[in-house]
C-alpha cells in the first residue's frame, strides 16, 4: 500500500483527531472534515461531558503517539471514590489495592485541542472545520458535506474514508440506509438520561470538595457524580431516570422540586451548589445509549471507528478510552497487513469487535454498581478482599475494574470473563460465610482463586468462554 494514498477522515473529535495524528505520523495524505468550528478558537463546549476519567488504554495511545507527557499535564488523579451518604458522611473507596494505580479526570476540549495541534504539525494532515458530512456514498469512497458557514455542498472522494463521527455517525446512518449488504445495527436507550451541572471553586480559587477523588452520592436508582476541573470547579453529572420514581427529569420541572430532591437526596452537594438551580435549567437532559454494529467497514473503501462503530454508556469511564485503543489496535494491524485496505479492516474488525462488545455490556454492569452496590455492605467487603489482595499479590491479583482499567494489555473481553468469575467467586463465598476480611490473605487467595478456576471452567463448558 502506498504511503501517499488519501485518507478522509469524518469528525476530529477525540477519535478522529487521534487517527489523524497517527496516519500522519506513518506518511498517509489525511484530510479532516468537522461539523463544529475549531474549539480551539471558538468558546463552545466540545459536546458531550466537559471532563472524562481517563486511564491507561488511553495512555496507551498517547506513549504511542509521543505525547504522553504533554497529556500528564492536563490530568487531576483520582485515586478512587468519594462515597457521599444521605446524611453527607464520607468515605473513600480506592480504585486499586496499589498506590501507582489511579484514573485520571481531564478536561474533553483540552485533551482534543492538545491532539488537533499536534496533527495540523504535520503538513500531510489538513483539518477542515463546519463543514458537515450530510451521507456517504461507500461504493465510491465519496462523502458528501455541508459548508456550515458559505451553506455550499461538494463532495470529496479519497481512497479511504474512516468515520469517527461519534454516536449520531452518518457513515453509520448510510450503511443502513444503504441496504447494499447485510448491516445488522443495534441502538440500546437506558430509561436513564443526564445533565451535567457543576460546583464552582472558592472565591479564592480552591477546590471545595476533596480534589483527588469521583465524587460520588449513589441513590440505589440515581446518582450524582462529580469530577474536578484544573480550575478548581468540579462538573457534577446527575444520572436520573427520565419517567420513573417519585423524583424524574419529566416532573423535575419547577425550581422548589428541584431544591426538595436535592435538600433530600444530596444536602451536603447541594450546600456547595449554589448555582444549581442555573444549571439546572440552562444545561439540557440528554440519553444514553449502547450501540453495537457489523460490519464496520465496506470492503476496503470505508470504515467505522470510536463511538460511530460501538457507541457506550459512560459508566466504566472507558468510551474515550476505548476510541484511543481503537486507533493502537488499528495501528498494529497497519504493522501486520501491507496488503490491501480491505484485508486490514477485516483484521481490525476481527481483533477488535469482540472487545468493544465486551466494555459496552460491563459499562452496563457499572452503572447499577455505582448508583447502588457501591453502598451495599457485602459489596464493601469484597471491595476491602479486593483491595487486600491487589496490596498483598500485586503479581498476582488484579480485580475486575483494574483489569479494565489499568490492564492495558489486556483485552476487555478477557477482562469481563475473568472480572466476572472473580467477582462471582467472592460475593458467593462472602454469602456462604466461607472467606472472610480477617482470615489470612493466603488462604483467601488460594480460596477465591481456586473457586474463580471453577467459574471459568464452568463457562467453559456452556460455552461462554
Ligand atoms: P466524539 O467525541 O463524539 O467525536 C465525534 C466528532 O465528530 C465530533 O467532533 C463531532 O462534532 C463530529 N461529527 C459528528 N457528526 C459529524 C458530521 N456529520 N460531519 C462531520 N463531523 C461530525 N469516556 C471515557 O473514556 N471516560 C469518561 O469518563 C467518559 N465520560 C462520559 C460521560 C458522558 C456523559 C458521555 C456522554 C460520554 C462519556 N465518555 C467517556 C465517552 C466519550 O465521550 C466517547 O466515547 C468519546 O467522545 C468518543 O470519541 P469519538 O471521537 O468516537 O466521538
Amino acid at each position: 500500500m502506498h504511503k501517499k494514498q488519501n485518507i478522509l477522515i469524518i469528525g476530529a473529535g477525540l477519535c478522529g483527531s487521534l487517527l489523524a495524528l497517527r496516519l500522519g505520523q506513518r506518511g498517509f495524505n489525511v484530510t479532516v472534515f468537522e461539523k463544529r468550528p475549531d474549539l480551539r478558537k471558538v468558546n463552545i463546549s466540545a459536546g458531550r461531558s466537559i471532563n472524562l476519567a481517563f486511564s491507561n488504554r488511553g495512555n496507551k495511545a498517547m506513549k504511542l503517539v509521543g505525547l504522553e507527557s504533554k497529556v500528564k499535564q492536563l490530568c487531576i488523579p483520582m485515586n478512587g471514590r468519594m462515597i457521599h451518604d444521605i446524611h453527607g458522611n464520607t468515605f473513600q473507596s480506592n480504585y486499586s489495592g496499589k498506590d501507582h494505580e489511579y484514573i485520571n479526570s481531564i478536561s474533553r476540549r483540552d485533551l482534543n485541542a492538545l491532539i488537533l495541534n499536534e496533527a495540523e504539525k504535520h503538513e500531510n494532515v489538513n483539518i477542515y472545520f463546519n463543514k458537515k458530512c450530510k451521507s456517504v456514498n461507500f461504493e465510491k469512497t465519496t462523502a458528501l458535506f455541508k459548508d456550515n458557514q458559505t451553506k455550499n455542498e461538494f463532495i470529496e472522494d479519497a481512497d479511504v474514508i474512516i468515520a469517527t463521527d461519534g454516536v449520531g455517525s452518518i457513515m453509520r446512518k448510510s450503511y443502513y440506509l444503504g441496504k447494499k449488504f447485510l448491516f445488522s445495527f443495534s441502538q440500546n436507550y437506558l430509561t436513564h438520561g443526564y445533565k451535567e451541572l457543576s460546583i464552582l471553586p472558592k472565591l479564592n480559587g480552591e477546590y471545595k470538595i476533596h480534589k483527588n477523588a469521583l465524587h460520588i452520592w449513589p441513590r440505589g436508582s440515581f446518582m450524582l457524580i462529580a469530577l474536578p476541573n484544573l480550575d478548581g470547579s468540579f462538573t457534577v453529572t446527575l444520572f436520573l431516570s427520565y419517567n420513573e420514581g417519585k423524583y424524574n427529569f419529566s416532573n423535575l420541572t419547577t425550581k422548589a422540586k428541584v431544591l426538595e430532591f436535592f435538600q433530600k437526596e444530596f444536602p451536603d452537594a447541594l450546600a456547595v451548589m449554589p448555582n444549581l438551580l442555573d444549571d439546572f435549567f440552562t444545561n439540557p437532559t440528554s440519553p444514553l445509549g449502547t450501540i453495537k454494529c457489523s460490519p464496520w467497514h465496506y470492503k476496503g473503501n470505508t470504515l467505522l471507528m470510536g463511538d460511530a462503530a460501538h457507541a457506550i454508556v459512560p459508566f466504566y469511564g472507558q468510551g474515550m478510552n476505548a476510541a484511543f485503543e481503537d486507533v493502537v489496535v488499528f495501528d498494529t494491524i497497519l504493522d501486520q497487513h501491507k496488503n490491501n485496505w480491505e484485508t486490514i479492516f477485516k483484521a481490525y474488525e476481527n481483533a477488535r469487535k469482540k472487545d468493544t462488545d465486551a466494555i459496552a455490556d460491563l459499562a452496563i454492569d457499572n452503572f447499577h454498581e455505582m448508583k447502588d452496590h457501591v453502598a451495599n455492605p457485602i459489596f464493601q467487603e469484597k471491595r476491602k478482599i479486593e483491595m487486600a489482595l491487589e496490596k498483598e499479590f500485586p503479581e498476582d491479583y488484579a480485580s475486575k475494574y483494574s483489569l479494565v482499567t489499568f490492564n492495558e494489555n489486556t483485552g476487555y473481553r478477557e477482562a469481563m470473563l475473568k472480572g466476572r468469575a472473580q467477582d462471582k467467586a467472592i460475593l458467593n463465598m462472602l454469602a456462604d460465610n466461607s472467606i472472610s476480611i480477617t482470615d489470612n490473605i493466603n488462604i483467601i487467595l488460594e480460596k477465591v482463586k481456586k473457586e474463580t478456576e471453577a467459574i471459568l471452567e464452568d463457562d467453559r463448558i456452556a460455552g461462554l468462554k
